[in-house]
């Protein structure tokens, strides 16, 4: 982590700051994001905040939502907002790739840059890096920025709000390993500063909408494959299924959970046909690293216990792929794996 300092000295002069996150954004990414760009307003800078995708309804409430700029559809105004910023932040990823096209007008942006984030093995491309794999969320990062600057009273309801359910969320309701004595440290001052801990789990998990439910009750009961003998279980998504249940952005996240939850499951995987690709969710319980999995077979990465990748296979192709892989590696998933059950 370097030295709050040198971000200091970037945000002396007010200027136009452009904050962006990772494709589809998650609480965490755009908590974090939304939170950010309010403490930058109220330290005198223009900020908008660049979203390569669009995101789950269930994170409309974020104070800020409204004025996020969705890049996809908007091309030309955010690549106007990317040439005339001073400053650019990346928050929740370390891969400009992560950005899609959006990437490659961050790369050339004469910009100074920020990175934020907790993510495994950055890429170094940041002026001033605020990175910690030791987080759970980088949402815990930019509490602890804006407490190092000496303004932790400049984070107001709305703010604690957003970084309170990027904590949440990416601790999973602070079930995971990475649920530290920091962690409800943060959480306790976001709650003295005004975060509404039960209202933003209301939001964000139980604020379903029927077809999520239903979908949710198909995939277990006909999409699950359980691999005992690789203590393994994935769900695998058609593009029918997704229109058969009209799945909007958010729909399937939180599923490989259940398969995670099973008895004896060590390493799960999330297997969506998205036409444009197939995108894969992995997560393990323990010493199965689904960082190295996901950044060797399926051009992805992420952290220790829950990756993402993709694949340009078709999704049949993709889960032989994804069956045949794990022979490699029996051993390590069934003989060595450290875990809590
Ligand atoms: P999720 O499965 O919830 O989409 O993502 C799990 C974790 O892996 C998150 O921290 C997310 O940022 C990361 N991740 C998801 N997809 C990718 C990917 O394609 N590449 C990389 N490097 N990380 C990913
Ligand atoms: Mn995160």
């Amino acid at each position: 982590m370097q030295n709050v300092e040198i971000f200091r000295g970037l945000i002396t002069i007010p200027q136009e700051v452009v904050i962006t996150t990772h494709h589809k954004p998650d609480a965490d990414a755009l908590g974090s994001s939304l939170a950010f760009a309010r403490y930058l307003k109220k330290k005198g800078h223009r900020v908008t905040v660049i979203s390569p995708t669009d995101y789950a309804n269930f994170l409309a409430w974020m104070e800020g939502n409204n004025d996020v700029v969705i890049y996809e559809g908007n091309e030309k105004e955010a690549e106007r907002l990317v040439q005339n910023a001073g400053l650019i932040c990346c928050l929740d990823f370390s891969n400009l790739s992560r950005l899609h096209e959006l990437g490659d007008k961050v790369a050339a942006s004469k910009a100074k840059k920020i990175l934020v984030d907790h993510h495994l093995e950055p890429e170094d491309f940041a002026d001033f890096s605020y990175w910690s794999t030791e987080a759970a969320a980088t949402a815990e990062l930019v509490y602890q920025l804006i407490y190092d600057m000496g303004d932790e009273d400049l984070i107001d309801k709305g703010m604690a709000d957003c970084l309170y359910a990027g904590v949440m969320t990416d601790t999973g309701s602070f079930k995971h390993p990475n649920t530290t004595g920091n962690v409800f440290r943060v959480c306790a001052r976001l709650t003295e500063l005004g975060a509404d801990t039960a209202k933003v789990a209301k939001l964000i998990y139980d604020s379903n909408s029927i077809d999520k439910i239903k979908f949710l009750g198909f995939a277990l009961n006909e999409r699950l494959t359980i691999l005992p003998a690789y203590n393994t279980a994935y769900f695998a998504i058609s593009q029918q299924d997704l229109a058969r249940f009209h799945s909007q952005t958010g729909d399937t996240e939180g599923l490989v959970n259940y398969a995670l939850s099973i008895t004896g499951i060590k390493f799960a995987a999330l297997i969506v046909d998205r036409s444009v690709m197939i995108k894969i969710s992995f997560r393990s319980i323990g010493d199965f690293s689904v960082n190295e999995f996901a950044r060797k077979h399926f051009e992805g990465g992420g952290h220790k216990n829950a990756s993402g990748g993709k694949s340009g296979l078709s999704l049949e192709e993709t889960v032989s792929k994804f069956e045949n892989l794990l022979k490699e590696y029996k051993e390590q998933l069934t003989n060595n794996i450290k875990t809590f059950a």
